[in-house]
Parts: structure tokens; C-alpha cells; sequence
């Protein structure tokens, strides 16, 4: 049986490092997330794991088949759970089971990159390519992870048979109904344009309201066309969002003569993805159409939803059941998380705990020390099945 309270007072000490308040800032390499991962490999030496640190700065501990793992860096405003839950779960689950290994990824949140020690891990990225990334500040990859010296290579991914990350959900379905558990059927998709409506740009007060071609106007009824064309094709995990928008001249005394803006939506399936993406693109088409506006969409951004392995879904859903009874259910992950990138090497699987009133990327990101418990004996059990 995993220790609830020293679960959780691992989860505590972690917190205190790089705390700010309520929340946690450790951004990857900083020095709050260095003496983090020094501490972490402590824990896992502890606990009779092969503690490493490998050169992208990820933080191993060896022993069984299993791996389980998420992120210890932060968001700039970090929460204290999101990553810590499911590394120091782990760290717990691997204390009472030999057949379990742990991994802590670096620089998940995106400092340099996104998910970026795990994408080095799968391949998807090499660590040269890693090394030329900067922060915001200009500090490359690569000199910021010369502060962590590694103690070893990055391990074989084949000595791993699975992978499975408990994680915060960050969102606010969990807790909305009441249920401690979210078993992830999939990380969802992304897709995102850039579009451009061009207009004419002219004086505010001489031009008469017939004869404008007012593209933050196009703007505002392609944000109804969207939403009405979408409304018939989704479902309530599918999402979309208008995130970014530039105006020209974006002055008041001057009808906008170009809008630009994107356009951005997430759902697990592929097929949902592309029906959203030919309604999405009629509607704009539609729109500017009828005002007489200019329209140029750009090439799409895509990044494809990642199913999570049906065997795990069936060892989590059989594990929550059990903890859980009644307060679980399955669901699609609309954050990307670093399963996404282990799930190209090894079957994976996520598990949720509610984030209170959904709230994440913030310093008042929390959730209830019960639901933490049971997260940690729904863990434990699928762990012990798989073993
Ligand atoms: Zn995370």
C-alpha cells in the first residue's frame, strides 16, 4: 500500500522550492529548478532507485519495467502540482513496487521549447536542435543545462514495456461534477490559421457607415459565422478560440483596413479536426464574401491528437473504479503533456485529478489533499496490475 501522508508531505517539500506563495516559480535550469532535480534524485536514491541525471536534464529513477513520470519545472506564475503530482506519485508508487522506474522531463512548460526533454527523449527532436533553442532572454538551451552536469546517458526506452503520467486535469470538469478521477482517452489535436481580412482603410468621421469595408467588422461576424458553422459538429470537449488579433491602423479616428488574427481549435478526433477546419474556412469565405472583403487564410499548424494506449485506459478504468466508485469518468485532455511525446516509443496512458474550480498556470492552482490520496491509490493499483 503506498503512504498517503508521505506522499504527500514529498509533494509538500517539493513545493517549498521555488516557492512564491500559494504557487511555485522553477523554470527549467533556473536555480530553484536545479536544486529541485538534485533533490529529487536524492528522493529517488533513497527509495533504492538508480538515481540520473541525463544531459537534457531529465531525472531518472531506474529499477522495473514501468515507467512513471510527468514535469517538476513551472509555468513563469507556476501551480504546485502541475507535473510534481504525478512525478512524486510515482516516486511513492516505486517505494512499494520493484517493477517501477520514475522520470522527471525538463522544460515541459516551454521555456526554451515545448515538452522539450521529452521530445529528446522520443527522437522527435535532437539535442543539438535543443541546444540552439532560446528563452525570452536570449539563453540558449544548451548553456543553461551546462549548470546541471549529467550523471549518466538518457536510458534505453526499451528497457520500458509502458508509460503512465498522472497529472492535474487544468481544467474544470472533474471538479464541476464532483469526481476525483479522469481516466485520458486522448491528448486532443491542435490545428491553428493565420487569417487576414483586408478592407479599406479610411477617415472615421467623413466615411458613411454604407460605404465602409470595415475589416475589424469582418472579424466580428467571422466570429459568429464560425461559431454557428461549428455548432452542429462538435462536441463539448471540442474547443476553438480567436487567441490573437492585430488591427490596422488600430487607431480611432481610422475605419480598420486589415484585421489579422488567428484562429485555433482542439479536439481528439481527426476526422472532427477536419470537418471544423472545411467549416471553419467556408465560414470565412462566406463572410468576406458578403462584406467585400480580402481574405488570405495561411497554410495550417497541425499537431495530431495522441490516443492513449486501450489496454492502460482498461487497467486505469479498472483501478478508479475500485478507489473511486461512482467519481471517475473517461475524458480527453485538451493540454499537451509529455505522454504525448512518450507515446511514440511505448504504449501510455494519463490519469487526472481535479484541479479546483479548474484553475491552473496560476499560483492558486490546487486541489484537494483526498483527491491527491486517491490519485496516488488509483496509481498504485494499475501499477500493481501491470507488474
Ligand atoms: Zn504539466
Amino acid at each position: 500500500m503506498p503512504d498517503a501522508a508521505r506522499f504527500l508531505a514529498d509533494l509538500d517539500a517539493l513545493r517549498a522550492i521555488g516557492a512564491r506563495g500559494t504557487g511555485v516559480v522553477r523554470r527549467a535550469f533556473d536555480e530553484a529548478d536545479i536544486h529541485a532535480r538534485r533533490w529529487l534524485a536524492d528522493r529517488f536514491a533513497d527509495a533504492g532507485l538508480e538515481a540520473r541525471i541525463d544531459p537534457a536534464g531529465n531525472v531518472w529513477g531506474l529499477r522495473g519495467r514501468l515507467l512513471i513520470g510527468s514535469h517538476i519545472d513551472t509555468q513563469p506564475e507556476g501551480g504546485w502540482l502541475d507535473g510534481a503530482l504525478g512525478v512524486i506519485a510515482g516516486l511513492e508508487v516505486a517505494r512499494g513496487n520493484p517493477g517501477v522506474s520514475v522520470v522527471a522531463f525538463q522544460d515541459e512548460e516551454g521555456r526554451f521549447g515545448a515538452t522539450t526533454g521529452s521530445e529528446i527523449w522520443s527522437g522527435t527532436l535532437t539535442l543539438a536542435e535543443a541546444d540552439a533553442l532560446t528563452d525570452l532572454d536570449g539563453l540558449t538551451f544548451g548553456a543553461a543545462r551546462a549548470a546541471l552536469p549529467a550523471t549518466g546517458a538518457m536510458p534505453d526506452p526499451s528497457r520500458f514495456s509502458a508509460y503512465l503520467e498522472p497529472h492535474i486535469e487544468q481544467g474544470p470538469v472533474l471538479d464541476a461534477a464532483g469526481e476525483a478521477v479522469g481516466v485520458v482517452t486522448a491528448i486532443v489535436g491542435l490545428r491553428q490559421v493565420t487569417v487576414t481580412l483586408t478592407g479599406a482603410q479610411n477617415h472615421a468621421g467623413t466615411t458613411p457607415m454604407h460605404l465602409r469595408r470595415d475589416a475589424l467588422r469582418g472579424l466580428s461576424d467571422a466570429d459568429h459565422a464560425i461559431r454557428a458553422a461549428l455548432a452542429p459538429l462538435v462536441t463539448p470537449a471540442s474547443v476553438w478560440t480567436i487567441g490573437h488579433v492585430a488591427l490596422h491602423p488600430n487607431a480611432p479616428s481610422a475605419v480598420p483596413g486589415r484585421a489579422r488574427f488567428t484562429v485555433q481549435w482542439r479536439d481528439a478526433e481527426t476526422a472532427r479536426l477536419d470537418a471544423m477546419e472545411a467549416a471553419i474556412r467556408a465560414a470565412l469565405e462566406d463572410v468576406t464574401r458578403t462584406a467585400g472583403l480580402g481574405l488570405e487564410i495561411s497554410a495550417t499548424t497541425a499537431l495530431p491528437p495522441t490516443a492513449m494506449d486501450p489496454g492502460l485506459r482498461a487497467v486505469l478504468r479498472d483501478a478508479a473504479a475500485a478507489h473511486a466508485p461512482d467519481r471517475w469518468r473517461e475524458m480527453p485532455s485538451g493540454a499537451l503533456h509529455d505522454a504525448t511525446n512518450v507515446a511514440r516509443l511505448m504504449p501510455a496512458g494519463m490519469l487526472f485529478a481535479p484541479s479546483i474550480g479548474g484553475i491552473s498556470h496560476d499560483f492558486a492552482e490546487d486541489t484537494g489533499r483526498d483527491d491527491l490520496a486517491i490519485c496516488l491509490a488509483v496509481l498504485a493499483e494499475a501499477a500493481a496490475r501491470l507488474t
